[in-house]
C-alpha cells in the first residue's frame, strides 16, 4: 500500500515536469515573440530578427493606425509576447496608455521614435508644433530605424547579437537599391510637375526626401476631417498649377479624395485619379505589396506613372 503510493507520487510528479517542459517548449518554440503595432513595423521586426523571432502584426493591411483602439484580446497578445514594437511620435494615437502601462511593467518595447535623431524629424505647424510620425516614408529614417531595431534586439537576447547584426547589415543594402529606384524613377518627371496630392499628410518625409511638393486635405492624423474649405483652396491649387493627378490611400476612405476631384472638374480642369498609394500600411499579399519594399517601389511607380 504505502509502495503503491510512492510510486503514484513518482508518476505524478514526472508528469507534472513533462507537462511543465512541455508547455514551455511549447509556448516559446525558442524564438522571441515579438508583437509589432503597425504593418511595417512587422516587417521590420521580421527582417532584422530573422530565425529567431516570432512576429505577430496588431493591425492588419489597410488598418488606419491614427484610429486604431487596442481590443482586451490585443493588450493580452502584447502581454503575452517577449517584445512590442511600436512606432510612436503618437501614430498609434488611440495607444499611449497601453504602451506605458507596458513599460512601467517592466516589459520590453521597441520605440521607434527612440531611434531617430529629433533634428531629422518634422513637425506640423498646424496642430500645434506636434512630430509627424510618417518616418517610414524616407528610406534613410527607416534605415535608422532597422538600426534601432537591431540594437535593442541584440540587448535583449545577447546571444543573437551577431546575427542581428548580419541581418540589419543585408537589409540596409536592400534599402539602399530601394532609395536609388526611388531617386531614378523620380527623375522621369519634371520637378513641376512633382506635386503629391493626397488624402492626409502622410508624405510630407518623402516630398523632403525626394523632391516633392505635397498637400494633403487632412493634416497629419486622419482625426480631423477635411472642411469644405479646404477642399475649395486645394482645388484652386490643384486647377492653377494644372496638376494631372490625385491620390487615393488604402487605408483613408475614398470620398474625400473623389470630393476634391469633382470641385477641380467643376472649374474646368480634369485631374485623374492617379490611383491607390499606400499610406499608413503595407498592402496584402494578394496584391503582391506585402513587405515595406515592394509597397514603396508600387507608390512611386503608381506616382510616377500619373504624373509624368
Ligand atoms: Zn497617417
Amino acid at each position: 500500500m504505502y509502495k503503491s503510493k510512492i510510486i503514484f507520487l513518482i508518476y505524478a510528479l514526472i508528469g507534472i515536469f513533462a507537462l511543465a517542459g512541455c508547455s514551455a517548449e511549447k509556448e516559446s518554440n525558442g524564438k522571441l515573440k515579438i508583437v509589432a503595432t503597425t504593418t511595417m513595423l512587422y516587417d521590420l521586426g521580421l527582417n532584422i530578427g530573422g530565425n529567431h523571432v516570432e512576429v505577430k502584426a496588431l493591425m492588419s493591411p489597410g488598418i488606419d493606425p491614427h484610429l486604431f483602439k487596442a481590443s482586451a484580446g490585443d493588450v493580452n497578445l502584447m502581454q503575452e509576447a517577449d517584445i512590442v514594437i511600436y512606432n510612436g511620435l503618437h501614430l498609434e494615437g488611440k495607444m499611449a496608455d497601453v504602451f506605458e502601462a507596458l513599460s512601467k511593467g517592466g516589459h520590453s518595447v521597441i520605440c521607434i521614435e527612440d531611434g531617430i535623431d529629433s533634428s531629422k524629424l518634422l513637425t506640423s505647424e498646424d496642430e500645434g508644433s506636434v512630430y509627424d510620425p510618417h518616418i517610414w516614408f524616407d528610406v534613410d529614417l527607416w534605415k535608422d530605424a532597422a538600426k534601432h531595431v537591431a540594437g535593442e534586439l541584440s540587448k535583449i537576447d545577447e546571444k543573437n547579437a551577431g546575427d542581428y547584426e548580419k541581418n540589419l547589415e543585408s537589409y540596409l543594402k536592400k534599402l539602399d537599391a530601394l532609395d536609388a529606384y526611388i531617386k531614378e524613377r523620380t527623375s522621369e518627371i519634371g520637378e513641376e510637375q512633382r506635386v503629391l496630392v493626397t488624402a492626409h499628410d502622410a508624405f510630407r518625409y518623402f516630398a523632403r526626401a525626394y523632391g516633392y511638393e505635397v498637400k494633403g486635405l487632412q493634416g497629419i492624423s486622419t482625426e480631423a476631417e477635411a472642411g469644405t474649405a479646404d477642399v475649395k483652396s486645394l482645388a484652386d491649387f490643384i486647377y492653377e498649377r494644372k496638376i494631372k493627378a490625385v491620390f487615393v490611400e488604402s487605408s483613408v476612405p475614398a470620398k474625400t479624395i473623389e470630393a476634391l476631384k469633382a470641385a477641380v472638374d467643376s472649374r474646368g480642369f480634369v485631374t485623374e485619379i492617379g490611383g491607390e498609394l499606400y499610406s499608413d500600411s503595407l498592402g496584402d499579399e494578394k496584391s503582391g505589396t506585402e513587405t515595406y519594399i515592394l509597397t514603396f517601389r508600387a507608390n512611386i511607380d503608381t506616382i510616377v506613372n500619373a504624373l509624368k
